[in-house]
C-alpha cells in the first residue's frame, strides 16, 4: 500500500578525471563511461536504473555534482570512478557536503591489457590502478563511509556487490521522511523496545509519533459491512480457512471482527502516510480483538511492523523490507520464542503470539482461530504456518545510550522436525551459527533484542553496507565468529564510538 516510485529511482555515476590529457581523452573518457552504464543497465542486475553524469574535471564541477545528487529525490546514491587520474584535493569540498550513500567503485574500462599494442595513449587513458588509489586516499583522510567495490563492469561478482549496496541504499532512501505510528506506548517495564526517538530521527531520518488506539479505532468503526464481505470472501479463496471460521461456520462473526479490524487498521495507516506501525496488547480499547491476521498481511504488504510498541524493530523491517523488494525469501517481524536443547542439535524455535508475517509461509497459511491466553479480549484470528528450510538472519537494533547498534546473527532455518498439531501460531524453526552456545552468548553479550528482523532475502552483507551508509555499529554473529573475541570487539567497540566522532574531525 505504500508505493515508493522505484522506476524513477536512480544510482548517479561520477567519474573523476581532470584537463591534463586533453579534449581529445576526456571524449574518450566520457564515451568509456556511456558505454559502462549502458551495459551495466543491460546486465539488469542492479535494482535501479544507473545514470552517467558528465566527467569531473574541477573543483566547482565536483561541488555542483554533489550538491545536484543531495538535491535529487530521485538519486539514492552515487557511485564514484576515476577513469584517469583526478587530483583527490578537488575532491574535497563536494564530498565533504555529499549527503547521500557513496560506492567507490574500483574498476577498469579495459579488461585485459593489450599486450601487443599497448603504448603510453593506453596508459594515460586506463588510469584506475593509480587514480583510484589517490581517490580512496581522500575518502580515508575525510573518514568517509563508503562501500569500495573492486573488479571489471562485466565481472558478475563485482556487479552482485553493488547490487546489494544499491539495495542498502534504497532501505535508507526509504527511511528519509517515513512515518512510524506508534499505536499505544511500550509494554510496560520492558527495556530495549525503548529508545530515543530523536537520536534515532537525526541518526535514521524516520519519526516516530504516538497515537491513541482510538485514532485507530475511529477508523475501524467506519468500515462497511460489504467491504468486510468482500474482504472475508477474499480470505476464503486465499487461506486454508478454519471450517468454523468460514461462512455460514459459528465462528464466522470472528472472521469479520478480523477482517474489519485489517480495514480499519489499513485506512488509518493510508490516511496518515505511515511506513509501519507498532501495536502493543496492553492497549486495545475499543479493539474486539489483539490485530493478529491485520498485522500479518499488512507486513507482507511491506510495511513495518513491532510488537509491544517496539519501534525500532519497525522501523528496521521496513527497511529490510525495502532491501529485499523483488529478492526471493520472505522477511517477518520474529521473537526468538523457545528452545530445544537436544545437545546433538539445539534449535530455536521463534514465533510470536500472533504477529509472523505470511512473506515467510511456506505453502498456504491456515486461518484459525484460537484463545489468547493475555489481553483479555476476543480470541483473534491468525495465519499459522510453518517458515521455510534455508539460511536467514536475524537482526536487531538496540539503542546503547550513546549510540545504536545493529546486531546480525545469521542461521540455518530447518523445517520442524516433527509436526506441531497444538501450537496455534505461525513458526519457523531454526540452527544458530556458528553454533548454538555461542551465537546466544554472544547475543546477550551484545545486547541483541527478542524482537528481531528474520529474513531468507536479506543478507549480512545488505546490513553491513545500511550499517555504514547509516553509520551505526554493526556486530555480526556468524560462521567463524569467536565467543571472547567477540566480547573484545564489544569492548574496542566502546572506545571507538566513544572517539569516533572526534576522529571524523578534520
Ligand atoms: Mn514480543
Amino acid at each position: 500500500m505504500q508505493t515508493t516510485s522505484d522506476e524513477q529511482q536512480e544510482l548517479w555515476f561520477l567519474t573523476g578525471s581532470q584537463h591534463l590529457y586533453g579534449p581529445e581523452a576526456l571524449r574518450q573518457v566520457a564515451d568509456n563511461v556511456q558505454q559502462l552504464v549502458q551495459a551495466v543497465n543491460g546486465f539488469g542486475r542492479i535494482p535501479v536504473k544507473l545514470v552517467s553524469k558528465p566527467v569531473l574535471t574541477g573543483p566547482e564541477e565536483v561541488l555542483k555534482a554533489c550538491n545536484d545528487a543531495n538535491s535529487d529525490s530521485k538519486c539514492v546514491g552515487v557511485i564514484l570512478w576515476m577513469h584517469t587520474f583526478s587530483p583527490a584535493k578537488m575532491w574535497i569540498t563536494g564530498l565533504r557536503a555529499l549527503r547521500k550513500p557513496m560506492l567507490h567503485w574500483h574498476t577498469q574500462f579495459n579488461r585485459m591489457l593489450p599486450w601487443a599494442t599497448i603504448d603510453m595513449d593506453f596508459m594515460n587513458l586506463n588510469q584506475a590502478a593509480h587514480g583510484d588509489r589517490e581517490a580512496g586516499f581522500l575518502h580515508t583522510r575525510l573518514r568517509l563511509p563508503r562501500k569500495v567495490v573492486v573488479g571489471h563492469w562485466t565481472d558478475q561478482e563485482a556487479l552482485d556487490r553493488v547490487a546489494t549496496w544499491t539495495r542498502a541504499a534504497l532501505g535508507w532512501a526509504d527511511l528519509q521522511g517515513a512515518r512510524f505510528a506508534r499505536i499505544g506506548d511500550n509494554m510496560r517495564y520492558v527495556a530495549v523496545t525503548e529508545g530515543d526517538k530523536v537520536a534515532a530521527e537525526a541518526k535514521f531520518g524516520f519519526s516516530v509519533n504516538g497515537y491513541g488506539v482510538g485514532d485507530v479505532v475511529k477508523f475501524v468503526n467506519e468500515v462497511s459491512d460489504a467491504q468486510i464481505t468482500a474482504l472475508t470472501s477474499e480470505y476464503e479463496g486465499r487461506y486454508n480457512v478454519a471450517r468454523p471460521l468460514r461462512k455460514g461456520g459459528d465462528r464466522h462473526e470472528s472472521l469479520r471482527d478480523g477482517a474489519r479490524i485489517e480495514l480499519g487498521l489499513r485506512a488509518f495507516l493510508k490516511d496518515g502516510n505511515f511506513k509501519g506501525f507498532t501495536t502493543t496488547f496492553e492497549d486495545l480499547h475499543g479493539l474486539k480483538q489483539l490485530p493478529g491476521l491485520a498485522v500479518q498481511r499488512l507486513m507482507a504488504d511491506g510495511l513495518g511492523f513491532g510488537a509491544e510498541g517496539d519501534w525500532k524493530t519497525c522501523a528496521m523491517l521496513r527497511a529490510a523490507k525495502t532491501m529485499a523488494k523483488g529478492l526471493p525469501g520472505g522477511t517477518s517481524f520474529m521473537e526468538d520464542y523457545t528452545y530445544h536443547l537436544n545437545p546433538a542439535d539445539p534449535l530455536v524455535l521463534g514465533s510470536h503470539m500472533l504477529e509472523i508475517c505470511e512473506s515467510i509461509a511456506e505453502g498456504q497459511a491456515s486461518l484459525e482461530i484460537h484463545p489468547l491466553g493475555i489481553g483479555g479480549k476476543a480470541d483473534p484470528v491468525r495465519l499459522v504456518f510453518n517458515a521455510p528450510a534455508g539460511a536467514a538472519i536475524n537482526a536487531s537494533l538496540i539503542d546503547l545510550g550513546n549510540r545504536f547498534r545493529l546486531i546480525v546473527n545469521e542461521v540455518d532455518a530447518i523445517a520442524p522436525p516433527e509436526p506441531l498439531p497444538k501450537l496455534p501460531v505461525a513458526r519457523a524453526v531454526w540452527r544458530c551459527r556458528p553454533d548454538f552456545k555461542t551465537a546466544c552468548a554472544g547475543w546477550i553479550y551484545s545486547g541483541g533484542a527478542h524482537h528481531t528482523v528474520y529474513s531468507y532475502a536479506v543478507t549480512v552483507e545488505h546490513l553491513r553496507d545500511f550499517a555504514e551508509i547509516a553509520g551505526v555499529e554493526l556486530v555480526t554473529i556468524g560462521s567463524g565468529t569467536e565467543l571472547q573475541e567477540l566480547r573484545q570487539t564489544l569492548r574496542n567497540n566502546e572506545v571507538y564510538y566513544h572517539l569516533a566522532p572526534g576522529l571524523g574531525q578534520i
